[in-house]
C-alpha cells in the first residue's frame, strides 16, 4: 500500500529579551544554578507576575513577518500540572486567545530525489509562554537538583497546520523558521542552548484517504538532524505497525539519538488534564493600533521581500534568490559582493559554490569568512576581465582561503596563473596539438563534435591551464575548418 505522511510542528522559540517574561531576572545562559531565579521565579507566596513588553513586541514582529493577525486582545492562562521544576504548580501560557493567529511561511524544499520546489505552509497560531526550570540529575549519587534559572524564560510557541508531507518538508520549514526569527532579531536561535526546540506530530494514512491517521507527538527535537531522523523513524514504525495488522496509539514519544528510535512516554489515556483558566494575576494583553503601527514601521526587510528584489533587480532565479536569503549573514555577504561586481549571477555562483563549500568544510560562519566580499569581488573581476580562467580563479581562491596572501593580483603573479590571452601564443600551441593528434583531428573533421574536447584539453594542458578556454575553442575551430 502507498502511504502519505502528515506532519504538524510545534516549535518553542526562546525570545532574545534581557530578562524573563514575568520577572526582572536575567535569562543569560551560563550562570550558576539558581543564581538567576528571583522570588517570582521561585513562586514565593504573595509575588505577582509583571509582563515584559519586550517579549510581546517580539511576538508582534513575528506575527507581522508571517502576515498573521496580531490580536488586539489576548489572554494569559494557567496550565496546571505538577512537576518539581515548576514551583508555582502551573505554567503561564496562552490558550484560547493567542497573541498571533494564522499566517503563513513559504520555503524551498530540496528533496533527495526530484527537483527543488516551493511550499507555502499555513500556521495556526503563535502564543507567548514561560519556560519551566530544569531537573539536573547525576551531580551527586542518588540526588537530583533543581535549577530554576530557566524558569520564566520567554518563549514563543509556533504551531503549524498539519500540512507537512515529509521529513524533508518539516526540516525545510524548521530551517526557514529558524532563519526568520534570527533575521528578525527576536531570538538568538542558539540551538545548543535550547533556544529552538521542535515537537513533531506525525501520522500516516493510505494515499487518497481523507481522514487523518492517529498521530504521535515526538517531543523536544533540538537539532535539524534529530528532527529529520526522528520523523523518518516514526513514519517507518507507524507504517510497519499498521501493515502488520496493528494500530497506532496516540501517544507522546521521546527520540533517542543514540539508538535512533522513538520511545513511548505517555499515552492519551494518561495524558494530563491541564485545567486551563485565565490567570487572575494578569490583565488581558491589549495591543493598541498605535503600538502595532510603531512596530510595523521598525520592521526590517524580510527574507521573502529581499528574495523578490534579487529576482526583479538582479535577474536571479528563484532558486538562487532563495539560497542567498537563507540567513541574514549570507544575504549581507552577497549584497556587499554584488555591489562591487557587475555580473550578479556570477557573484551568486561564487557565494553558493566555492565560498559555501569552503565555509561548510571548515565549519566557519559566513560572517567570519577569511575571504571578505571586497577580496572576492576583486577575484571575480579578474575572471570577468579575462586575467584568470575559472580554474585559475579557484586556485587563487584556495590561496586566499588559506591566508597565503590577501592581494588578488599579487597572488595571480606569485602563482603564475595569469591567463594567456595572447592570440599568437595560443595559436602556436594549437598548431602543435593539431600536428600531434591526427586521430582527433580526423574524427572532428568527420563530424564528431566530441573530438574537439580532447583537443581543447590538450591545449589547456600544454599551456599549464593558463590559456583562455574560449579563445582556444575559437582558434581550434578556425584552424580545423581551414
Ligand atoms: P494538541 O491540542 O493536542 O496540542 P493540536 O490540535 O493543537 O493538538 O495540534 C498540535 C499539532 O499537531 C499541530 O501542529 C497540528 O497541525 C498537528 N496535528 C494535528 N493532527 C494531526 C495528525 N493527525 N497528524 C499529524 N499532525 C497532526
Ligand atoms: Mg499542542
Amino acid at each position: 500500500m502507498k502511504w502519505e505522511v502528515v506532519i504538524g510542528l510545534e516549535t518553542h522559540v526562546q525570545l532574545s529579551t534581557n530578562t524573563k517574561i514575568f520577572s526582572g531576572a536575567s535569562i543569560e545562559s551560563g550562570a550558576e544554578p539558581n543564581a538567576q531565579a528571583c522570588v517570582v521565579d521561585l513562586a514565593l507566596p504573595g509575588v505577582l507576575p509583571v509582563l515584559n513588553y519586550g517579549a510581546v513586541e517580539r511576538a508582534m514582529k513575528f506575527g507581522l513577518a508571517i502576515g498573521a493577525k496580531v490580536a488586539e486582545r489576548s489572554i494569559f492562562a494557567r496550565k496546571n500540572y505538577f512537576y518539581p521544576d515548576l514551583p508555582k504548580g502551573y505554567q503561564i501560557s496562552q490558550f484560547e486567545l493567542p497573541v498571533v493567529q494564522g499566517g503563513e511561511l513559504s520555503f524551498m524544499v530540496t528533496p533527495k530525489k526530484g527537483e527543488p520546489y516551493m511550499k507555502t505552509l499555513h500556521l495556526t497560531r503563535a502564543h507567548l509562554e514561560e519556560d519551566a526550570g530544569k531537573s539536573v540529575h547525576g551531580i551527586e549519587m542518588g540526588l537530583s537538583g533543581i535549577d530554576l534559572n530557566r524558569a520564566g524564560t520567554p518563549l514563543l510557541e509556533i504551531v503549524t497546520e498539519p500540512e507537512l508531507r515529509s521529513a524533508e518538508e518539516a526540516v525545510a520549514y524548521a530551517r526557514t523558521l529558524h532563519a526568520l526569527v534570527v533575521w528578525l532579531g527576536i531570538s538568538h536561535g542558539d540551538m545548543q542552548n535550547g533556544n529552538f526546540r521542535c515537537d513533531a506530530n506525525v501520522s500516516v494514512r493510505p494515499v487518497g484517504q481523507k481522514e487523518f491517521g492517529t498521530r504521535c507527538e515526538i517531543k523536544n527535537l533540538n537539532s535539524f538532524r534529530f528532527l529529520q531522523d526522528a520523523i523518518e523513524y516514526e513514519v517507518r514504525r507507524q507504517i510497519e505497525l499498521i501493515e502488520d495488522g496493528g494500530q497506532v496509539v496516540q501517544a507522546t514519544r521521546l527520540y533517542d539519538p543514540d539508538k535512533n528510535e522513538t520511545r513511548e512516554m505517555r499515552t492519551k489515556e494518561d495524558s494530563m488534564d491541564y485545567r486551563y483558566f485565565p490567570d487572575p494575576d494578569l490583565l488581558p494583553l491589549d495591543i493598541s493600533r498605535e503600538w502595532l503601527d510603531e512596530v510595523k514601521q521598525a520592521m526590517p526587510e524580510l527574507p521573502h521581500q529581499l528574495r523578490e528584489r534579487l529576482m526583479s533587480d538582479f535577474g536571479l532565479s528563484q532558486y538562487d534568490a532563495t539560497m542567498l536569503t537563507t540567513s541574514r549573514g549570507v544575504a549581507d555577504y552577497y549584497l556587499a559582493l554584488a555591489e562591487q561586481v557587475q555580473d550578479k549571477k556570477i557573484a551568486a555562483n561564487w557565494v553558493m559554490g566555492e565560498l559555501s563549500a569552503a565555509l561548510n568544510q571548515s565549519e566557519v560562519a559566513i560572517e567570519n569568512s577569511p575571504v571578505t566580499p571586497a577580496v572576492l569581488a576583486k577575484l571575480i573581476t579578474r575572471v570577468l576581465d579575462n586575467t584568470l580562467n575559472n580554474k585559475g580563479a579557484k586556485t587563487v581562491f584556495a590561496a586566499l582561503w588559506a591566508k597565503e596572501g590577501d592581494d588578488v593580483d599579487q597572488l595571480i603573479e606569485k602563482l603564475g596563473l595569469k591567463q594567456i590571452s595572447d592570440t599568437g601564443a595560443i595559436e602556436k600551441i594549437v598548431d602543435e596539438v593539431i600536428a600531434n593528434n591526427p586521430k582527433n583531428v580526423e574524427e572532428f573533421r568527420a563530424g564528431k563534435e566530441k573530438a574537439l574536447n580532447g583537443l581543447v584539453g590538450q591545449v589547456m594542458k600544454a599551456s599549464k591551464g593558463k590559456a583562455n578556454p574560449g579563445q582556444v575553442n575559437q582558434i581550434l575551430r578556425a584552424k580545423l575548418a581551414a
